[in-house]
């Protein structure tokens, strides 16, 4: 099972990452996740606009994001056939994880910061996040922040989790 660590923790590991990731440069990270998609153990789907992939900084096991291809920040900005082909993904990144996981509910969101902040990214992405709560938990405000800790996978168990959501995917 992935674990679950305290948000000093994650932001530690959030900036080892972002090392890794962006080789030591500061670009998007977003992009740099599109990037590496392809042979990444996290990796879900994908079509012409987007990419999803489980968030290996995420809140509940399944956790998915859909992450636009290009570096776009404004959700109007994508204009609404890259918009809508997004929201594919997500939609079929619910199904999955409904199949697969069971969960109470899923939320579908677009977040985004109005300023820059270490766990939040201004490239276009859109969270897909199973519950299994039903109780305070369960509340948007409790499950989309870091204040219960962030759900952390090793390689192999973000790669088997990523397999079995894979495999309930449904056709696009
Ligand atoms: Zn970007």
């Amino acid at each position: 099972m992935p674990r679950t660590v305290e948000k000093p923790e994650a932001l530690a590991l959030l900036a080892e990452n972002r090392r890794l990731l962006l080789d030591g440069g500061d670009g998007c990270i977003m992009c740099a996740l599109v990037r590496r998609a392809p042979e990444a153990a996290e990796r879900l789907a994908e079509n012409v606009h987007g990419v999803a992939l489980l968030d290996r900084f995420g809140s509940r096991p399944g956790h998915a994001i859909v992450i636009a291809k290009p570096h776009i920040e404004e959700t109007t900005a994508l204009g609404w056939p890259m918009y809508a082909e997004l929201q594919r993904l997500a939609y079929e990144a619910s199904a999955a994880i409904e199949r697969v996981l069971a969960p109470a509910r899923t939320f579908v969101a677009v977040l985004g910061a109005s300023e820059q902040l270490p766990m939040s990214f201004p490239h276009f992405h859109i969270h897909v996040l199973p519950v299994f709560e039903r109780d305070e938990r369960a509340r948007p405000a409790h499950v989309f922040s870091w204040s219960s800790g962030v759900l952390v996978y090793e390689d192999d168990e973000a790669r088997a989790l990523a397999a079995r959501l894979r495999a309930a995917w449904p056709e696009p």
